[in-house]
């Protein structure tokens, strides 16, 4: 039995395409920065998002942990969501390896951040206070899309205070697939930027953080001291690569199937929250372990929360979607 994984888009396998250019890859040792395939993704995505510089890395807990570090000393503070990847799913690591005080604030319903509160958050310059010194923002946020406006608004606020915005873009491209625009649209906004190539792009490692020739630098000097130098990445840098060419546009399809499911769900008599991109929010209570237990048995795997996340991806087609509504509608009438 095929299995339907819906938990992640991170669980996608390399498909064909990716796994012929990964062996094909020409590699060096990309700490001497002799890896011409790392070399070559570095360069084509701070080319693709508007910046100087793109240093490939592991993953994208090192990609924002590196920018905040290299934008932020000790002592300072980052402005970042309650709910943000960078502030509460990467173990505290600005705070713990970066001496860097976070300040969070409530996400907004839309994925945002309100800019009057990020303003009234951001301190004066008196030595009671951490230094202020960084906005961190998040797109798409658990599948919402920050709208332009919104992103241009951010840039305009902190470029007045003298702080520094950076995007955890892990889902940048569901993003600008979603906006009908060039990712360089969005990204033009930000002073760094952290793009995931193992989500709906469907790499099996890595990220790409980019910024300023100077910010890279020192992104790079933090790599090396937090482990993240690696040797011959040529073959994972070339999975990122036939990602960028063939696995961008196709993210239109899961946006579709996250659609698809969420209307077949609430037809199902399922509470569905509206859906964006890839991610289905749905109300399941107290039902949650039995329908994870009850769809584990017919070949679908889930998480198990109250408000359970779904997440489409390139591994899971349209009619298994479909076998995913029926489970569900089995699930509502024993
Ligand atoms: C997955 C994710 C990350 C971190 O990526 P890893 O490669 O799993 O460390 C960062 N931010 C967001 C929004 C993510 O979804």
């Amino acid at each position: 039995m095929t299995v339907i994984d819906l938990r992640s888009d991170t669980v996608t396998q390399p498909s064909t395409g990716m796994r012929e250019a990964m062996a094909a890859a020409r590699l060096g040792d990309d700490v001497y920065g002799e890896d011409p395939t790392v070399n070559k993704l570095e360069a084509e995505m701070a080319q693709r998002l508007g910046f100087a510089g793109a240093l490939f890395v592991p993953s994208g807990t090192m990609s924002n942990l590196l920018a905040l570090m290299a934008h932020c000393g000790r002592g300072d503070e980052y402005i970042v969501g309650q709910q943000a990847h960078t502030y509460k799913y990467e173990g505290g690591g600005a705070a713990v390896l970066g001496s860097i005080q976070p300040q969070p604030l409530e996400v907004q319903a839309d994925g945002s951040l309100d800019l009057a509160q990020v303003a009234a958050a951001i301190k004066p310059d008196d030595f009671h206070f951490a230094r202020t010194r960084l906005l961190a923002l998040e797109n798409t946020m658990q599948g919402k899309v920050l709208p332009l406006a919104y992103v241009a608004a951010a840039s305009r606020l902190t470029r007045e205070n003298g702080l520094a915005l950076h995007l955890d873009g892990a889902r940048l491209y569901n993003a600008a697939v979603k906006l009908g625009v060039d990712a360089g649209d969005i990204t033009r906004h930000f002073d760094s930027v952290s793009v995931c190539l193992s989500k709906g792009l469907g790499a099996p490692v890595g990220s790409v953080l980019c910024g300023t020739a100077d910010l890279i630098a020192k992104a790079r000097r933090l790599r090396k001291m937090v482990g993240g130098g690696m040797r011959q990445a040529g073959q994972l840098a070339a999975a990122g690569l036939y990602a960028l060419d063939h696995q961008i546009q196709r993210l239109a399809d899961d946006h579709a199937n996250a659609a698809y499911l969420a209307e077949g769900l609430r037809a199902c008599g399922y509470e569905v929250e509206a859906v964006q991109t890839n991610m289905v929010y749905a109300q399941l209570g107290d039902r949650a372990e039995a329908l994870k237990a009850f769809a584990a048995e017919r070949g679908i795997t889930l998480s198990a929360a109250p408000r359970l996340r779904m997440v489409t991806h390139m591994d899971v087609s349209r009619s298994q979607i479909e076998q995913v509504v029926t489970v569900f509608g089995e699930f509502n009438r024993q």
